[in-house]
C-alpha cells in the first residue's frame, strides 16, 4: 500500500500542493497557514496594545513616572515633577469613562523652556519610551503656513503615523515633540513673500492641532504624491510637548521681576531672586511678551523650565544615567574584549572643556568621541586588551584645533 501522503493539519493541503510543510509532534503546518496565523497574531497584539496604557497607568503613578525619568535624566527635578503629573493626567483623561457630569478633562499639553542641550528632547523621548507610545520629533523652524515654501503643519502627523507604523489607533494616542517653538514667535519686521517668517501663520495653523481636531493627513507627507489617499487623524488625544530655548527671555523675566519689586505686590524680593537661573520664575505672560500668540500659550497650559547644566550635572550625565555615555563606550570596548576605564581626572577635564567651550551636554559626546576615536580604530586589531584614559591621555587627544572645531559645530 502506498505510504500515506503528508498533509497540512490546518487546511488539509497535500504536501505537493504546498511550498513548505513543517512537522510538529503530531501535526503538520503549511507555509500558507503559517502566514495566516502570523497575521492573526499581529492583529491580536494590536488589540492588546491598546489596553497597554490603562495597565501602564495602574502601574505608574506620578511618583513612579518621576522615578523612571530619574533613571535616564539627571537633575531637572522641577520639570520631571510637572511632567509626571501632566502625563499622568493626560492619560487619565484618555481613560475617563463617558459620564454625564459635564466635566470634561482638558488636554495638558506641555511647553518646556530651557537652553539647548539641557534635556528637553530627552525628556519627551523618555516619556514616550516609558508609555510605549509612538513619538514624533519635529522642528518648528521647518513648518510654514500652507502655501509657503516648507512643510505644512500636517506633516507633523505624517511623522507620527510613520512612528506608529501606520497604526492609526496608536498614532492617535502618541506624543508629538515640537522643538524650537520659540523660532516661530512673532517677529513683525521681517517681510517675505516666499516663506512665512513672521511665524504667526504657523502658530495659527498649529492651534488647531493642539486643541484637538480631525486632520486629513497625507500618509507619505509632502505634496510630491498628489494622488495619495488621505488618512483622517484625530488629534484630540495626542499629547503635544513643545520645547524652546527662548533666547533672551531672561531679560523679559528680569524686567517683570524688577517692576514687581517696585510695586506693592512684590512676591519675590530682590535678595531672593536667583539671577543665575531666572527661567524658574517664568510665567505664561513672558511667553506672550516673547512673541507667542495668547491662543498658543492657552493650548500649552503646562509651562515648565529646564535648569542650566553646571559642572556637577555634566559630570553626572557622563556616568550616571542608565545609558550614560561612558557606559556606552565601556560596552563597545567590551565587545572587543577590551577593558575600558577612565580616571576621575579625565572626566573632570572633559566637563571643564565642555563648560569652557560652552558645548553643553551635547558636547560631552563629541568630546568623548574625539578622545576615543584613535583607540576605537586601533585597539580592535591589536593585542592590547586594556585602555585607561587619564587626563593626560585626554589632553593629548584633544588639541586646540579640535576644540575649536567642536565649538563651531555645536
Ligand atoms: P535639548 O532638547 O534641550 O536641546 P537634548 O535632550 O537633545 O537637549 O540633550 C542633548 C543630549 O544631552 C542628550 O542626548 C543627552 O544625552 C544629554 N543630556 C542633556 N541633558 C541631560 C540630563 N539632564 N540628563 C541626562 N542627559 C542629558
Amino acid at each position: 500500500m502506498a505510504k500515506e501522503q503528508l498533509e497540512c493539519s490546518f487546511c488539509g493541503r497535500k504536501k505537493p500542493e504546498t511550498n513548505l510543510l513543517i512537522a510538529g509532534l503530531d501535526a503538520h503546518i503549511c507555509d500558507r497557514c503559517i502566514e495566516q496565523a502570523h497575521g492573526i497574531v499581529i492583529e491580536e497584539s494590536k488589540q492588546t496594545d491598546s489596553g497597554d496604557l490603562s495597565a501602564e497607568l495602574k502601574l505608574r503613578k506620578p511618583l513612579q513616572i518621576k522615578e523612571f525619568l530619574d533613571q535616564y535624566i539627571i537633575g531637572q527635578d522641577s520639570t520631571k515633577k510637572v511632567m509626571s503629573v501632566a502625563v499622568y493626567n493626560h492619560y487619565k483623561r484618555l481613560l475617563q469613562p463617558t459620564t454625564n457630569d459635564d466635566i470634561d478633562i482638558q488636554k495638558s499639553n506641555i511647553i518646556m523652556v530651557g537652553q539647548t542641550g539641557t534635556g528637553k528632547t530627552l525628556m519627551a523621548k523618555t516619556i514616550a519610551r516609558m508609555l510605549n507610545v509612538p513619538l514624533a520629533i519635529v522642528d518648528a523652524t521647518v513648518l510654514t503656513e500652507a502655501g509657503y515654501v516648507g512643510e505644512d503643519v500636517e506633516s507633523i502627523l505624517t511623522r507620527l503615523l510613520q512612528a506608529a507604523d501606520y497604526n492609526l489607533e496608536k498614532a492617535e494616542k502618541g506624543i508629538v515633540f515640537i522643538d524650537e517653538i520659540d523660532k516661530i514667535a512673532r517677529k513683525s519686521d521681517n517681510p517675505s513673500i516666499t516663506r512665512d517668517v513672521s511665524g504667526e501663520g504657523v502658530q495659527q495653523a498649529l492651534l488647531k492641532l493642539l486643541e484637538g481636531t480631525v486632520v486629513n493627513v497625507p500618509p507619505k507627507g509632502g505634496r510630491k504624491h498628489p494622488d495619495q489617499k488621505f488618512i483622517e487623524v484625530n488629534t484630540e488625544n495626542i499629547l503635544f510637548i513643545a520645547g524652546g530655548a527662548f533666547d533672551g527671555i531672561e531679560r523679559i523675566i528680569s524686567r517683570r521681576l524688577n517692576m514687581q519689586a517696585v510695586g506693592y505686590s512684590a512676591s519675590i524680593s530682590d535678595d531672593v531672586v536667583d539671577q543665575n537661573n531666572l527661567l524658574q520664575y517664568i510665567i505664561p505672560k513672558d511667553l506672550k511678551d516673547f512673541g507667542l500668540i495668547p491662543e498658543i500659550i492657552g493650548r500649552l497650559p503646562v509651562l515648565t523650565y529646564m535648569d542650566p547644566l553646571d559642572a556637577e550635572t555634566l559630570r553626572a550625565i557622563l556616568t550616571e544615567p542608565k545609558n550614560a555615555i561612558i557606559k556606552q563606550y565601556k560596552k563597545l570596548f567590551t565587545m572587543d574584549n577590551i577593558e575600558f576605564s577612565i580616571t576621575d581626572g579625565a572626566l573632570d577635564y572633559i566637563v571643564d572643556k565642555a563648560l569652557e567651550y560652552k558645548l553643553g551636554a551635547r558636547g560631552l559626546r563629541s568630546l568623548c568621541e574625539e578622545i576615543l576615536t584613535d583607540a576605537m580604530f586601533e585597539l580592535p586589531s591589536s593585542d592590547e586588551k586594556k585602555l585607561n584614559v587619564t587626563k593626560m591621555y585626554a589632553e593629548d587627544k584633544l588639541s586646540k584645533t579640535t576644540l575649536k572645531k567642536l565649538k563651531a559645530v555645536s
